[in-house]
């Protein structure tokens, strides 16, 4: 290899001359091709910040490509830039160049930028998840809908099995087969033709087409995602978990050990049992569930055969790994009843909570309550069903306080419940009072301009 000459007077690429510079500590993004250069590079002495890669300042100005055979690719001139029916992003990977980084074939109006020119797209991709037969680059711009994400229009990189009439953008080639994904317990797996499943997507909760590609889950008839919501960074742990089978057992809090008896996984010296009609401690405010820290007052318990020791129903069944759209990580559930605080609604918690293990031995920390919600979520106070999103300094319709963390949220009504709010139990024992108070919210909580919520006594 010729060396590189120390300055190039009149670079094919940029309007000034360049100067060879040696390795620079910091990486740099080259004006050409937007890679990063981590060896050495041109930069130009007039403009702050410009650096190119060896390689592209030394491309020539005009070339054949394998990705457009026809006919040669010349370096776009500046001139260009008012032609209005020349091609403006790159044919492969819709990025918009300046001219003079990028090619541009004159008779086609095809262009190409620098980064694609020098890494281009395989012609064919073989033995792929997405489909049986080898998949072809097509190098005209069409519009199809893609196979696997169901989107539709002129988007980058179509490639093609003639043979199936099988049409998918390169970007959606080799997507896994089967991931768990932050809004589902279970894992899910991709399908080409959704069918009659569910028609709604679990995490933008917009409507799912059946005879597009899409993930569902197999142990919950009604639930979908669409292919690139489930890829969102936000809810994917980036882990492809084709071939490793799914562990429901796992996730279980207790074993059934009688009818109507259970070891909890909280409570292992003593034996639980169901009752269905808790009618000795119904008045009894003291006696609180171990889980959420309620009194159990309502609905069905577990009771310690030996000791005073209650949970409610629903709280012994929370499983021991959750996930959440609060974190990529999933969650497990502890017990040990040291007082932590909720990351989620704030409160003290001193009852059983989920955990993340951070970086660093940090922790997240979620109580029962909070981690007991779920979407679509549906509460007294408005009519509609309410999703998580992130506060982005929203208040709250009850408190008027603004959350730091996430809310659920009605978009058609602006209205918005923090997690502090949301989970208030509906009935309190208060010391004013020697009646039960019941969580009012019918000071009209339609939307901002409603009033906040209350206890009140009923009769
Ligand atoms: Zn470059
Ligand atoms: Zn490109
Ligand atoms: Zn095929
Ligand atoms: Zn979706
Ligand atoms: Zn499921
Ligand atoms: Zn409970
Ligand atoms: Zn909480
Ligand atoms: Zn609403």
């Amino acid at each position: 290899m010729k060396p590189s000459p120390p300055a190039i007077e009149h670079p094919m690429c940029h309007d000034h001359s360049l100067v060879f510079l040696k390795k620079r500590e910091v990486e740099v993004p080259c004006e050409a091709c937007k890679k990063s250069i981590d060896g050495p590079s041109y930069s130009c002495l007039e403009c702050i910040h410009v650096y190119f890669h060896l390689d592209c300042v030394h491309l020539s100005k005009e070339m054949y490509h394998p990705c457009h055979p026809s006919y040669p690719l010349e370096v776009a001139e500046e001139s260009e830039k008012n032609n209005q029916d020349a091609e403006k992003s790159c044919h492969f990977c819709a990025f918009q160049p300046e001219k003079k980084v990028c090619y541009h074939c004159y008779v086609c109006t095809f262009t190409m930028c620098f980064g694609c020119i020098k890494n281009p797209p395989p012609l064919v991709i073989e033995n792929t998840k997405t489909h049986k037969h080898p998949l072809r680059l097509l190098l005209s711009r069409i519009a199809f809908t893609c196979k696997v994400c169901g989107i539709e229009g002129y988007r980058s990189k179509p490639y093609i099995c003639v043979k199936c009439d099988f049409l998918v953008h390169g970007d959606c080639i080799g997507l896994p087969r089967v991931i768990n994904i932050n809004r589902h317990d279970h894992q899910i797996s991709f399908t080409q033709h959704l069918g009659r499943r569910g028609t709604q997507c679990g995490f933008c909760w917009r409507d799912v087409s059946q005879y597009h590609g899409a993930y569902f889950c197999s142990v919950c008839p009604n639930y979908t995602v669409h292919s690139l919501c489930a890829f969102n960074d936000n809810a994917w742990d980036g882990v492809d978990l084709e071939g490793i089978p799914e562990r429901s057992e796992d996730i279980s809090p207790f074993k059934v050990v009688g009818h109507n008896l259970i070891h909890h996984f909280s409570h292992n010296k003593h034996t639980l049992r169901l009752l269905k009609d808790n009618v000795d401690i119904q008045d009894d405010e003291c006696i609180r569930c171990e889980a959420c820290i309620h009194p159990v007052q309502v609905g069905q318990i577990y009771s310690c055969t030996e000791c005073c020791f209650v949970l409610h129903e629903k709280c012994a069944n929370l499983p021991m790994m959750k996930r959440f759209p609060f974190d990529r990580a999933p969650y497990m559930l502890e017990c040990d009843r040291s007082a932590t605080y909720c990351k989620l609604c704030g409160m003290l918690c001193a009852g059983f909570r989920y955990t993340s293990e951070r970086d660093m031995l940090r922790y997240h920390y979620i109580d029962v309550n909070c981690g007991s919600l779920f979407e679509p979520f549906s509460h007294n106070a408005h009519s509609h069903t309410l999703y998580f999103v992130i506060s982005e300094n929203n208040y709250c319709d009850a408190c008027k306080r603004v959350p730091h963390d996430y809310m659920l949220r009605c978009d058609k009504c602006d209205f918005d419940l923090c997690l502090y709010c949301v989970t208030l139990p509906e009935k309190i024992w208060h010391m004013c009072d020697e009646h039960p108070l019941t969580l009012s919210c019918d000071g009209n909580m339609s939307g901002k301009t409603g009033a906040g919520a209350t206890f009140v006594r009923v009769n």
